[in-house]
């Protein structure tokens, strides 16, 4: 499934007269007529799984880089009090 939801189009499809709207990943008939929907349900629910996967990867992360940069802070001021102290 692309994980890029701006991407995806709705899937239109012609068979009968009303047409209908198909998920863009598993093909299921979502409505019977021509709608924006772009997932059926179950795709949707495995989507925003994969969107709160990713979103606490990037958390943790930037949490990781955040906790570096406090450790580096702290280590340099405690440095620059020691050799204050050695003066
Ligand atoms: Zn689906």
């Amino acid at each position: 499934m692309s994980t890029k939801l701006n991407d995806m189009k709705p899937i239109h499809k012609f068979n009968n007269g009303n047409g209908a709207t198909l998920c863009n990943s598993c093909h299921v008939i979502i409505e019977t007529g021509l709608t924006d929907d772009l997932l059926c349900y179950a795709c949707n629910v495995d989507y925003n799984r994969l969107m709160f996967e990713a979103a606490e990867e990037v958390l943790q992360a930037v949490k990781e880089i955040a906790e570096e940069r406090i450790a580096n802070t702290i280590k340099q001021r405690a440095e620059g009090y020691m050799n204050l102290k050695k003066k």
